[in-house]
């Protein structure tokens, strides 16, 4: 992200600084690897922000179907048939997917800060989030054995109701969950 890490005051959305965090706040828990204990990091985000991110994500999957489905109406309607028809059509599928995604990509990149808004994304460059993430001997951000290795589980961006009901029969991660609310300002889900 081009504006650096700046943490707005306690409480404060994360992404445009002036919103208070909601229950849409994100959550990333971490699992001790050292010893039977978790964190969840919260990243306050407000309503207004939780509805851009998720406008963005549905404007990003319509560009992505749109891409593949109008070379592919295209390829189907040319008088080909047999494997010559099947290649381009698949061709004409692919590559369509592929613009697609790199429209997506492209326009998250050129992302311009006059929006006044971060990306979702940008809840990975959270302070917290990023000093438990690079920690990999002492964390890790999957239930099950110590693990050293990088998780993907980052890439998955959900909110602290999400894990509310995940965690809703297990006290320790629910206690978790709460503390990280409480570090970050963010009224804890009920
Ligand atoms: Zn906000």
């Amino acid at each position: 992200m081009s504006d650096g890490p700046r943490l707005p005051a306690a409480g404060r959305c994360w992404f445009c600084s002036s919103g208070l965090g909601s229950v849409r706040s994100l959550a990333f828990p971490f699992w001790s690897n050292t010893a039977d204990a978790m964190r969840v990091v919260v990243v306050p985000r407000c309503e207004a922000c939780a509805r851009y991110h998720r406008r963005r994500e549905i404007q990003s999957t319509t560009t992505i179907v749109l891409c593949a489905a109008v070379p592919l109406v295209v390829a189907s309607a040319l008088p080909l048939s047999g494997m010559v028809g099947t290649l381009v059509t698949a061709a004409a599928l692919l590559g369509g997917f592929a613009a697609g995604i790199a429209i997506v990509v492209r326009r998250t990149r050129s992302h311009p800060s006059r929006h006044g808004r971060r990306l979702a994304i940008a809840a990975l460059d959270h302070p917290e989030y990023l000093a438990l993430s690079a920690d990999t001997g002492g964390w890790r951000q999957q239930r099950g054995p110590a693990t050293t290795k990088i998780s993907r589980a980052n890439l998955r961006r959900e909110t602290v109701a999400h894990y509310r009901q995940v965690f809703s029969a297990d006290a320790t991660a629910l206690a978790a969950l709460e503390q990280g609310c409480r570090d970050a300002g963010v009224p804890p889900p009920s």
